[in-house]
């Protein structure tokens, strides 16, 4: 290793209290989402980074959900852009934390509270890498750029989507802050599709079912025959770095009384995807099975509506992105694996535009959205050297 690089990691592990405060800062700027309020998380970044450059940037659509870019050498190619989102899930019942969610307690070498792993420990160690490059003067031939974002957690139209949209990214490649354990490089993630499916059938007295037609009956049959036919074929599907394909019937609503035969039935589908497959085809999957019970039931009166869809996304290890990554995983001594992501993040608005993006950051999944939230502050300063010297191999001179 460089001496440059050295002494970025002695800054590092010179800059722990700092480094500390800042994330206890963010974890106290509640953000939860709904409803995605960012403006004090901006704030605190904006305050840290205005200590160190002057390239700092609120962009929004929605002034009570800022976005903020923080750039080190505008300007110069390549560009290296860290993303992370500001906005967490909710706390939940309180009653099921041991501490206050929002307190950012220490205790065991671990803080908790809500997003402090999902993500504020992310985007706290992008903006601390960026600070002790400033800070170390290291010389930069291409661009760092730091995206926090709000909305990632609803969708992401006032965050990235929306930044993309309006033309704020041209990075050259993009890492995401989202957990990984700092272990391995996710390289794909799963898309997502959110379907409605809906029975109708024709009411009658329960006391008469003959007279009418069950919609949800109907459902059942045509549940059934999703769940022995197209579910296993999708647990066989080949998925790369990723889990198989899923589909998962997330809610279920029909009836209005017990005594009375039910005319409609809907269930909400959570169809989650892979590279390679296609909304089309996804679609035409499902349809195929409702017109096979269709047929051997014409009484079935079964209809399918696409909700959302998400992309999922690959990029090839083939990238210099990855190449770099895994070096500097190597660098450190840590586990240099490519991988999958298995939740869903702002990665696929990069990927859909061709830019090669990983997934890096600090925290588990498992401990992510629960109750007790935390991240091992080592982790942490881990992830702070991860980006810091990624960045070095990327864009330093
Ligand atoms: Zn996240």
């Amino acid at each position: 290793m460089d001496a440059m690089k050295e002494k970025v990691l002695k800054g590092i592990e010179d800059s722990r209290d700092e480094a500390i405060e800042l994330l206890a800062d963010l974890v106290k700027a509640e953000s939860v989402n709904p409803p995605g309020d960012t403006r004090k998380a901006v704030e605190v970044i904006t305050r840290k980074a205005g200590t160190f450059t002057e390239n700092v940037e609120v962009v929004s659509c929605d002034e009570t959900i800022p976005n903020v870019f923080v750039t080190l050498n505008p300007g110069a190619r390549p560009q290296l852009l860290y993303n992370g989102h500001l906005d967490t899930v909710p706390v939940g019942d309180e009653a099921n934390w041991d501490v206050d969610p929002l307190g950012a307690v220490i205790k065991d070498n671990r803080m908790f509270g809500r997003g402090v792993a999902d993500m504020k420990g992310g985007v706290a160690a992008m903006l601390m890498a960026a600070k002790v490059l400033a800070v170390e003067n290291v010389p930069l031939k291409g661009s760092l750029v730091l995206s926090f974002v709000g909305d990632e957690e609803t969708g992401a139209a006032k965050g990235a989507g929306y930044l993309m949209e309006k033309g704020h990214y041209s990075p050259d490649m993009v890492v995401v802050g989202e957990i990984t354990n700092n272990s391995g490089i996710a390289i794909a993630e799963k898309g997502i599709i959110v379907y409605v499916l809906t029975t109708k059938g024709k009411t009658a007295h329960g006391s008469t079912p003959w007279v009418g037609v069950n919609a949800i009956d109907k459902m059942v049959k045509v549940l059934h025959r999703l769940q022995t036919t197209l579910v296993p074929a999708l647990g066989r599907r080949d998925s790369g770095f990723l889990p198989p394909a899923t589909m998962n019937i997330g809610t279920i609503k029909g009836g209005v009384s017990f005594n009375v035969v039910a005319d409609t039935c809907e269930v909400v589908i959570d169809r989650r995807t892979l590279p390679g497959e296609t909304i089309e085809g996804i679609t035409q999957e499902i349809e195929d099975v409702i017109d096979q019970v269709k047929k051997e039931d014409p009484e079935v009166d079964a209809s399918l509506v696409q909700l959302v869809a998400a992309p999922p996304f690959e990029t090839s290890p083939d990238e210099t992105i990855c190449r770099l990554a895994q070096e500097t995983m190597e660098e450190l001594g840590r586990p240099a694996d490519l991988l999958g992501y298995e939740q869903v993040c702002d990665g696929r608005f990069f990927s859909e535009k061709g830019i090669p993006t990983i997934i890096i950051g600090p925290g588990t999944a498992k401990k992510a959205h629960t109750p007790n939230e935390n991240l091992e502050l080592d982790q942490y300063l881990d992830a702070i050297k991860v980006y810091a010297l990624l960045a070095m191999n990327a864009v330093g001179k």
